[in-house]
C-alpha cells in the first residue's frame, strides 16, 4: 500500500486539491445565496405576517393604548369631580360669605405646545398629549381651589362668631306687638307723601322692653330727642361683619356708647320721641351703610319658647358683667 501510495503521479494530486477548493466554494456559494433566499423569505414572511417578537410589541402597544385610555377616563371622572366641587365653592360657600369668585390670571390658559413637543414624533403622539393636556388642566384647576379655600379658611372660624352677631331675633317680644309697618317706599303718615322708610315699625306699649337683637357694641346714643320730628331718643349697635341696627322713638335707654351687649339683652324701652303718631319701635338694619329689610333676618326657625330663653338667658348673665351700671338711667 505504502508503495502504491508513492506512485501517484504529482498532476493527480494537484487536480485532487483544486476539486476540494471549488467544492468549497460551490458550498460557500450556496449558503450564502441560502442566506438571501430566507431573508427573502423572512422579509416577506413578515410583511404579511408577524414575527413572535412582532407579535409580542404589538400587544404590549395596544395595552399602553388601553392603558392611556384608562387613565384619561379618570382624568376625566376626577375634573368632574373637581368642577361639582368648584360649583358648590361659588354658590353656596363663597356666597354665604359673602366674597367673589376667586380668579387667578391665566389659570384656564393651556401651557404651550412646546411643553409637549418631546411626545410630538411619537406614533400615539396625540393620545399622550391629549392625556397629558388633560392631566394639566385637572393640576390648574386643583391649584385654584385649593387657593380659594385658603381664603374661606379664616372666615368659617369667625362664622360661629358672627351667626350670634347678625341680628336675628325680632327686638321686642312678639306678644307685645300691635301692628307692623313695613320697609320701603309708603305714604308717610305724617308728611304725607311718599318717602323711603328705612327700618320697620313695630307697633308696642310705652314701656316694651327692646332687645339687641345680636352680640354688639353700642355706637351711639341720643338720650335727650329730637323734639317732635326724626328718631327720638335712639340708640346706634355695631354688631361687627357690616352690620348696624338703629333703635328709635324709644322712652328710655339702658345703655351707654362703647359697651357690650349680648343678644337678647335689654337695651331700651319702647316710647313716642320724635316724629310719631303713638308709641313703637322703629327698627333698622343697615349693611355696609344700606338700609336693608330687617325682616328677611329674622330666624324662621325661632318659636315664642326660644325667644324668650334668648331673652332669658342674655339678662341673666348680663347681671353679672360689669355692663349692669344702669341705675339711675
Ligand atoms: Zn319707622
Amino acid at each position: 500500500m505504502k508503495k502504491e501510495h508513492r506512485s501517484i503521479p504529482l498532476p493527480l494530486r494537484k487536480i485532487a486539491s483544486v476539486s476540494f477548493r471549488s467544492r468549497a466554494y460551490r458550498f460557500l456559494r450556496a449558503l450564502f445565496v441560502g442566506f438571501i433566499l430566507a431573508s427573502l423569505v423572512n422579509l416577506v414572511f413578515s410583511w404579511f405576517f408577524f414575527t413572535p417578537k412582532m407579535y409580542r410589541i404589538s400587544k404590549h402597544n395596544s395595552e399602553l393604548i388601553i392603558q392611556y385610555k384608562i387613565l384619561q377616563d379618570k382624568i376625566d371622572a376626577a375634573s368632574r369631580r373637581l368642577d361639582e366641587i368648584k360649583q358648590r365653592d361659588n354658590t353656596v360657600y363663597r356666597s354665604l360669605f359673602g366674597i367673589d369668585t376667586l380668579a387667578v390670571a391665566g389659570i384656564y390658559t393651556p401651557y404651550p405646545r412646546s411643553k409637549y413637543s418631546h411626545m410630538e414624533s411619537d406614533h400615539y403622539a396625540p393620545l399622550m398629549i391629549g392625556s397629558w393636556h388633560a392631566l394639566d388642566a385637572l393640576g390648574r384647576s386643583l391649584y385654584l381651589e385649593s387657593r380659594s379655600l385658603d381664603q374661606l379658611q379664616p372666615m368659617a372660624k369667625d362664622k360661629e362668631l358672627m351667626a350670634t352677631a347678625i341680628p336675628a331675633i325680632m327686638p321686642i317680644n312678639r306678644q307685645a306687638l300691635r301692628g307692623v309697618d313695613r320697609f320701603g317706599w309708603r305714604n308717610h303718615p305724617i308728611y304725607h307723601r311718599f318717602i323711603f322708610h328705612k327700618g320697620i315699625d313695630l307697633g308696642s306699649p310705652d314701656g316694651t322692653p327692646v332687645y339687641a337683637p345680636g352680640d354688639a357694641t353700642v355706637v351711639s346714643v341720643n338720650k335727650v330727642g329730637t323734639g317732635r320730628v326724626g328718631y327720638g331718643k335712639q340708640v346706634l349697635l355695631d354688631h361687627g361683619f357690616g352690620y348696624r341696627t338703629r333703635f328709635a322713638h324709644l322712652s328710655k335707654i339702658l345703655v351707654e356708647p362703647g359697651q357690650k351687649v349680648r343678644r337678647g339683652e335689654l337695651i331700651a324701652e319702647v316710647g313716642r320721641t320724635g316724629g310719631v303718631t303713638g308709641p313703637h319701635l322703629h327698627y333698622e338694619v343697615i349693611y355696609m351703610g344700606q338700609p336693608v329689610n330687617p325682616v328677611n333676618y329674622f330666624r324662621k326657625d325661632m318659636d315664642q319658647a326660644d325667644f324668650e330663653r334668648i331673652i332669658e338667658s342674655a339678662n341673666s348673665v348680663s347681671f353679672e358683667t360689669e355692663h349692669g351700671t344702669n341705675e339711675g338711667l
